[in-house]
């Protein structure tokens, strides 16, 4: 797996990453512990959102993911196009959902929202969370090489990663 952890080079745009880290769906609202979320059993705990034992008596309430979710407004997207996806769809998935295991189990928030072939043949994977879209594009590149490539919009916790070849 790819292990390279420094800024890619390709998108400039990525180095204010720092911006990322203002997530609305997580400032707008002001959690209280112990809180726990209905939908995926996530508990607010010092601070973040992770995974463990709720306590009893928790309030519950819908943690920023499962809102993301809900509301189908994902922070990251990542668009697979190319020749070579077509001959290596199952891996390319197996891939996909690998990242995500690995991140999640680390951070509770990041997770995929929905993964859906496109008209013209490309896959659309979007994200509850931008640095996991970023993640997967360079588990995708650091496995199959190709062409990979960030898009970030300045003021918003948003990517879009693309990754062809
Ligand atoms: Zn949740």
């Amino acid at each position: 797996m790819n292990q390279n952890t420094s800024l890619p080079k390709t998108g400039t745009q990525i180095h204010n990453l720092r911006e990322l880290e203002h997530d609305p769906y997580h400032a707008q609202r002001k959690f209280k512990e112990p809180m726990a979320c209905p939908g995926c059993g996530a508990i607010y705990q010092g601070g973040r959102w992770q995974w463990g034992q709720a306590t009893a008596g928790a309030d519950q309430h819908r943690c920023p993911a499962c809102q993301r979710i809900h509301d189908r407004c994902p922070a990251g997207f990542l668009t697979i196009s190319g020749d070579f996806l077509a001959g290596h769809r199952d891996d390319i998935h197996h891939l996909i959902r690998n990242v995500e295991q690995r991140e999640k189990s680390e951070h509770a928030l990041k997770r995929i929202i929905d993964m859906e072939e496109q008209a013209d043949g490309a896959l659309l994977v979007t994200f509850t969370d931008p640095h996991l879209a970023r993640a997967t594009g360079e588990a995708l590149h650091g496995a199959c090489k190709g062409d990979l490539d960030f898009h970030y919009q300045e003021g918003e916790f948003l990517l879009r990663v693309t990754w062809t070849r």
